[in-house]
């Protein structure tokens, strides 16, 4: 059923198996028979690559990048005053909060509360040339993705909520990796690095895109999940909609700050 939509919505999709599933991916598990082919699936040479560009473009057209810890944001007359927790000041005339799963410390701050989630993903970057890997394989139904990066090989997925401060636990990286060998057998699973992030997650998946209540001037952007990376060009789009006072091009409704 899912796969129709998304044929309905103009996504190319192969159900493949046999020859054609092995040409598309050597060295498969024969456990593994069937699979979906997404011709027009990208995915990216590596999410700080991403971060990266996107902070050399922001440079180039003026952004002037000013870092430290936010303690609170706070409406003024003209603008929104953004308070450091070292004591400096900045005065906008539009603030965005974009602070990932921490964003609800700072909606806090003007009384409003979100319940976004810490919810940790773990992976393990293998070494380049660990398998012959032509493109990211999904295994839905087990929760993880390898990924062919610029830097190696990612084995990641997994979904823990335990919060912000438990102990991590790279047994679930190891058993993503077991997971992984099993289904590529060809994979060479040395040398790897592990890793755990947060990814800011909603109760309803959907993330948070709006005014805060309130001011017209703050702006969320907020809780896209397990999507983040996939979604923040969209996100960016429809925030600068919301800053210029335009219509943004979708119904944004569903991801209104007030719908808890
Ligand atoms: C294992 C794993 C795999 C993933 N895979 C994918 C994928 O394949 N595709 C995809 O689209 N997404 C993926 N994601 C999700 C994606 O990483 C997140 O959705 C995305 O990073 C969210 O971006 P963000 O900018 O909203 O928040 P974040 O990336 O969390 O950034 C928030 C930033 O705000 C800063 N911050 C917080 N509080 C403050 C404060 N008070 N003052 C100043 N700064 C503050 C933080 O330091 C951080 O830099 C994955 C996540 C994980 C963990």
């Amino acid at each position: 059923k899912s796969w129709e939509r998304c044929e309905k919505a103009g996504v190319e999709i192969e159900h493949v198996e046999g020859a054609r599933l092995a040409e598309l991916q050597p060295g498969l598990s024969p456990r593994l028979v069937r699979g979906v082919f997404l011709p027009q699936w990208k995915t990216v040479s590596d999410p700080r690559d991403y971060a990266l560009a996107l902070l050399e473009a922001a440079e180039a057209r003026g952004v002037r990048l000013v870092e430290g810890a936010v303690s609170q944001l706070a409406q003024g007359t003209e603008g929104v005053t953004v308070a450091f927790e070292d004591g400096r000041k900045l005065e906008a005339g539009h603030a965005v909060l974009a602070a990932g799963p921490w964003s609800n410390r700072l909606t806090a701050t003007l009384g409003e509360r979100m319940p976004v989630t810490p919810e940790r993903g773990y992976n393990t970057t293998l070494p380049l040339g660990s398998f012959d890997l032509k493109r990211q394989v999904i295994f839905p139904a087990h929760g993880f993705v390898v990924t062919p990066l610029a830097t190696g090989i990612r084995v990641g997925g997994a979904s823990e909520l335990a919060g912000f401060d438990a102990p991590v636990n790279y047994k679930r990286a190891r058993h993503m990796l077991d997971k992984a060998a099993g289904f590529l057998p060809g994979l060479k699973r040395e040398g790897g690095t592990e890793w755990m992030g947060s990814r800011p997650s909603m109760p309803d998946s959907l993330p948070v895109i709006g005014r805060a209540s309130s001011s017209p001037r703050i702006l969320y952007a907020f809780g896209h999940g397990h999507l983040g990376l996939t979604q923040s060009a969209a996100t960016a789009r429809l925030v600068t909609d919301l800053i210029l006072e335009r219509n943004p091009p979708i119904d944004i409704s569903p991801f209104r700050p007030g719908r808890f």
